[in-house]
């Protein structure tokens, strides 16, 4: 039991701590009976080559959808997830059912295609991680390179070399992996040369005011021009009109995604649109009308 000689201080916060430590659980027990009652579901989001127009890739993103409370951002529920251990089963569960879905849209005709995974620090680290990755390439047989990895700086940074190590190996099966997040962390330009990735996300944060803010344009800029010296693809997160996406072609950036030219789209809404092989860039009607 608790001191009473905290003060009011200790009064007034003490309620307030029980109140969350209660939600908490409550949370913890909601996602546990999610898992078990398969309320998860993924969203796809375009990625967009800006020199053709044409998909370049997606990028997978998980929704809770709550029988009661409706969507769930993965921000109010991953950060719980993750401390509670319950993230390590819902990317046991994220992995094959995107492998699975790169596989039905291949089946459908729709050729070639690759879908991106968030992963989170603790899952790459397990030992489960890189069984999970190689069961859902053989039993879907999909190309390896249409399954892309993200990985934040800060997931990196967390335990560089074991880190490295599983990048490597995911390397060799043919995965491609990504920095996502990139330009808010901390990670070394000595170190990236290191890292076995192909592809810099740059944030969304320096993306927002592109045109008026001269230290986000550096920092793109600057993360555009190391693209081009080690050989790293580029893409722009979080474009969302069109001042932005000229900044970026004037400076010329191959890669974009963001809600100017889709939303997260659930499958039935990703499949029509990857069926009219849109051009997000010379079919603005099209885009629109697709738009949630
Ligand atoms: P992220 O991986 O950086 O994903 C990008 C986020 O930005 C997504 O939010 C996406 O919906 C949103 N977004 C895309 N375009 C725009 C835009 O033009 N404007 C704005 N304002 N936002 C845009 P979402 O889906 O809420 O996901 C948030 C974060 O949650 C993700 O950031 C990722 O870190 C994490 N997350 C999502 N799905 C998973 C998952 O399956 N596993 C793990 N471990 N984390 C996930
Ligand atoms: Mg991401
Ligand atoms: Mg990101
Ligand atoms: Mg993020």
């Amino acid at each position: 039991h608790a001191k009473k000689t905290g003060g009011n201080n200790f009064q007034f916060f003490t309620p307030r701590l029980n109140q969350m430590a209660h939600e908490r659980f409550a949370v913890e027990a909601e996602l546990r009976r999610a898992l078990e009652h398969e309320e998860f579901v993924l969203h796809y989001q375009p990625k967009v080559d800006l020199v053709t127009g044409h998909f370049s890739g997606m990028e997978a993103l998980i929704r809770w959808q709550h029988p009661v409370r409706g969507l769930i951002m993965p921000e109010e529920f991953i950060t719980i997830a993750e401390e509670s251990g319950l993230l390590h089963q819902i990317s046991k569960w994220i992995i094959p059912t995107v492998c699975r879905q790169i596989q039905q849209w291949q089946q459908q005709g729709i050729g070639k295609i690759s879908a991106a995974v968030n992963l989170s620090a603790s899952f790459f680290q397990h030992r489960d991680f890189e069984e999970t990755v190689e069961a859902s390439l053989l039993e879907t047989g999909i190309p390896p390179e249409c399954l892309e990895l993200e990985l934040t700086e800060a997931t990196i940074m967390s335990d560089p070399q074991r880190v490295l190590g599983s990048m490597a190996a995911m390397k060799a099966l043919g995965l491609q992996l990504s920095i996502d997040d990139f330009g808010i962390g901390y990670s070394s330009l000595s170190y990236l040369k290191k890292l076995p990735v192909d592809k810099l996300k740059i944030d969304q944060s320096f993306i927002r005011n592109i045109a008026r803010d001269q230290d986000n344009a550096a920092v793109v800029r600057a993360v555009i021009s190391i693209g081009r010296s080690m050989q790293l693809k580029v893409i722009a997160e979080g474009v969302e009109n069109a001042s932005q996406l000229a900044w970026l072609q004037a400076e010329g950036s191959e890669e974009a995604q963001g809600y100017y030219f889709s939303r997260p789209l659930p499958v039935p809404k990703m499949t029509a649109l990857l069926k009219q092989n849109a051009n997000f860039l010379h079919n603005p009607r099209g885009r629109e009308q697709l738009k949630q």
